[in-house]
């Protein structure tokens, strides 16, 4: 009787547990905190991996800042919410018709944007994704991973998706050029540009659609060009064929329902 007594306290102390939220205090990183503060390998993981699209892990975290995980259910909390001294992002959980878990935001989107199939208005492709291209310049054949659109010198370069900048520099053969991480397994590369549009730089956040800088013809180029690569898990694939991301919305019908809850978790923080 005592036992089971026992068992039923401690279940109960257990799942109220299970419940409570759980707040991340930044003092050195968010893998250092976060295990400190019991959080599992795969909730840190899914944190870095959901608020990479906003957040530069390396950079911008700073002493002081927090996540606070709601509701706290092992890797599956109903909330988590970024609080620095000067903004606060926050995610939801919800799941979809197809039954997935995923976090959006008050908005009902996921961090995550849709990405542009090119990053700008060019007149032909003059050189596309190829293994085995003859090196104008160069004189040999090199792999060409990577597509090449022909267009007026000056034409506005956006960014495909959201992102932060992570090399704004002349770069050799590729001459003015831009990486940019998008999440943690996307990067895109802009090279060849005439000019960088004002206030990029390095730590940037950039909205899909945003002009980064202009098509030119630096580095080892021929003539006015943007040399645009797409990056998955570090390897180069094909910008033309590559199954790009798709933002994800709260179904319309479930979108206030969503929003209610939402509203109530940020009030009870
Ligand atoms: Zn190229």
């Amino acid at each position: 009787m005592r036992k089971s007594l026992l068992f039923l306290a401690t279940a109960l102390f257990f799942s109220a547990n299970a419940l409570a939220d759980v707040t991340i205090n930044i003092t050195r990183s968010l893998n250092y905190d976060a295990q400190k503060s019991r959080v599992s390998y795969k909730t840190i993981n899914n944190i870095v991996r959901i608020f990479s699209w906003k957040i530069d892990f390396n950079k911008d975290l700073r002493k002081g800042d927090k996540f606070i995980l709601v509701g706290n259910h092992g890797s599956a909390p109903k909330a988590i919410i970024y609080i620095s001294g000067k903004k606060r992002i926050a995610v939801f959980s919800y799941i979809d018709k197809r039954g997935q878990l995923g976090y959006y935001d008050i908005n009902g989107k996921t961090l995550y944007s849709s990405f542009l199939r090119a990053p700008l208005k060019y007149k032909r492709i003059s050189s596309k994704f190829q293994y085995r291209r003859y090196h104008p310049i160069l004189k040999t054949y090199r792999p060409h991973r990577a597509v090449d659109y022909a267009a007026n010198h000056g034409t506005p370069v956006r960014t495909v998706a959201n992102g932060i900048i992570k090399r704004r520099e002349y770069i050799g053969a590729l001459g003015n050029a831009i990486y940019i991480s998008h999440g943690t397994n996307y990067v895109t590369v802009y090279a060849h540009l005439s000019k960088f549009a004002y206030g990029i730089r390095v730590g940037s956040k950039v909205k899909k659609g945003k002009v980064i800088g202009f098509v030119g013809s630096t580095g080892r180029s021929t003539g006015a060009h943007l040399h645009y690569e797409l990056h998955y898990k570090n390897k180069r694939r094909n910008p033309l064929t590559w199954h790009l991301p798709k933002q994800k919305k709260v179904a319309k019908s479930d979108l206030k329902r969503f929003q209610n809850r939402a509203r109530a978790i940020l009030r009870n923080l």
